[in-house]
């Protein structure tokens, strides 16, 4: 019921990227070594397309959602933007490999093995699941993701407390009133000041924290409302595994819970169907070392990038073990970090990696059916998504008379040789020659990236 509700969230723009992990394809392939190489090999096959226009997105997202003829392909997805370009990717899953205990995870029993037997059971749960979806949602400089399954939910974080309300107004437009758990990934207040507005609204089962104080005003709250709600309060440690629904979530750190809290953040894989999920908190390039170390499975599709986009995390070692098709960042637009940084930037690329964020495509919702994912945003963009903001101040007005370019759709406004203006569609492109100040008295907004 709920899920469907959650359907209806229909603000939501439509596909970006529909991902058809082909069980199909793989059983094709017959050890496990030849999947591995031709997992890297499909990574480095994203293609550009540039004939998709925005006008076909709802169409295509209809048919790729709903045409489980699709799922027969090995070409697999479109994406489209406002700068009409398309990416098509061919993908395989890579939570299907040389994972031992993905046996432990009820819907993934049928990967070990290839038959034709094997085949039909992937078809009939490809019919009858499209259960799982993970809101990344949009709360400024900070994280919060609910995972949804089969009416069970999980809120991993709540952004920072001046976000409380959009975590509980998110909760209550859903009807969510039972959260059957909380994460508090780590005790920073970008991670932890929203949760008393979860709670305000929501009945929550296990509250999960690397912690079990913390002399934050946030924490304090958090700590009365559990106590009010007689909510079990867990740390939990590495190697600890639980169901959401149909999906198994593993903990696999922090390994060592000890440190500067960044490096204790609670780090969880899920597994749904044939596709995975994982969340990182702020865990630092140290945390994930040790994760590394421990030897535990951490292929997954979709991967939320540790530590809003800082350069000191995600390494390139974590991305060779990590290996997702799509990368979530979740930051605040003009935060004073600077996040997402350039390096992480350069290195989700150089990987091949999707990348989605709060900050330029407002909340983000990520859905499996098992075998597909599929992602929507709530806005579009015209920035390129792999460029790191500046921080740099907005240039004063000089007074003066320029040439800017404005976004009609976006409302925002550039200066004409901005990367965004290549990229416009022609039809939301308009040419203005006045001054800043009048464009931004008309309601137009300085882009951030050439601060107009
Ligand atoms: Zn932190
Ligand atoms: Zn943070």
């Amino acid at each position: 019921m709920m899920v469907g509700d959650l359907r209806k969230f229909n603000k939501w723009r439509r596909v970006l990227v529909a991902f058809f992990l082909s069980f199909s394809f793989a059983l094709t392939c017959s050890c496990s070594t030849s999947r591995k190489e031709s997992l890297h090999s499909s990574d480095s096959s994203v293609t550009t397309e540039t004939s998709v226009r925005p006008e076909s997105v709802d169409s295509l997202e209809t048919e790729s959602l709903s045409d489980p003829s699709l799922t027969e392909e090995s070409v697999i997805a479109s994406s489209s933007d406002e700068t009409g370009s398309s990416v098509s990717v061919t993908e395989e899953n890579p939570s299907s490999l040389e994972e031992p205990e993905v046996s432990s995870a009820e819907s993934s029993e049928n990967v070990t093995d290839s038959s034709v037997e094997e085949s039909s059971i992937s078809k009939e749960t490809e019919a009858e699941t499209i259960g799982f979806e993970v809101y990344f949602l949009d709360v400024g400089q900070g994280d919060s993701a609910l995972v949804c399954c089969d009416n069970h939910y999980m809120l991993i974080d709540g952004g920072p407390s001046k976000s409380s309300d959009v975590v509980y107004s998110f909760l209550k437009n859903h009807e969510i009133t039972n959260l059957d758990y909380i994460v508090a990934t780590h005790p920073d207040e970008d991670h932890i000041g929203g949760i008393p507005g979860a709670l305000e609204f929501s009945e929550v089962e296990e509250f999960l924290s690397p912690v079990e104080d913390d002399d934050s005003y946030s924490f304090r709250s958090i700590l009365d409302r559990l106590q009010k709600q007689q909510a079990e309060f867990v740390v939990p440690s590495c190697g600890m595994e639980f169901d959401l629904g149909s999906a198994h979530c593993f903990v696999v750190g922090p390994v060592e819970n000890a440190g500067k809290l960044n490096n204790r953040s609670i780090v969880i894989r899920i597994v749904y169907g044939n596709t995975s999920f994982l969340f990182t908190g702020d865990a630092e390039s140290e945390e994930e070392e040790s994760i590394l170390q421990s030897g535990q499975t951490l292929s997954s599709d979709v991967m939320k990038v540790s530590h809003h986009g800082s350069e000191y995390s995600t390494t390139d070692m974590w991305l060779d073990a990590v290996r997702p098709s799509i990368a979530i960042i979740s930051c605040g637009q003009g935060n004073d970090f600077g996040f997402p940084t350039n390096p992480v930037l350069e290195r989700l690329k150089e990987h091949g990696i999707s990348a989605y964020r709060t900050d330029l495509q407002g909340d983000i919702l990520v859905r499996s059916d098992g075998e597909t994912i599929s992602v929507e945003t709530e806005k579009e963009t015209d920035m390129d998504v792999f460029s790191a903001p500046e921080i740099e101040p907005a240039e004063p007005d000089d007074g003066l008379e320029h040439d800017y370019i404005i976004n009609t759709k976006t409302g925002k406004f550039h200066k004409p040789d901005c990367e965004a203006v290549s990229k416009m569609d022609e039809k939301n492109r308009k040419e203005y020659h006045g001054t800043r100040t009048s464009l931004i008295e008309e309601g137009y907004v300085p882009c951030k990236m050439c601060n107009p």
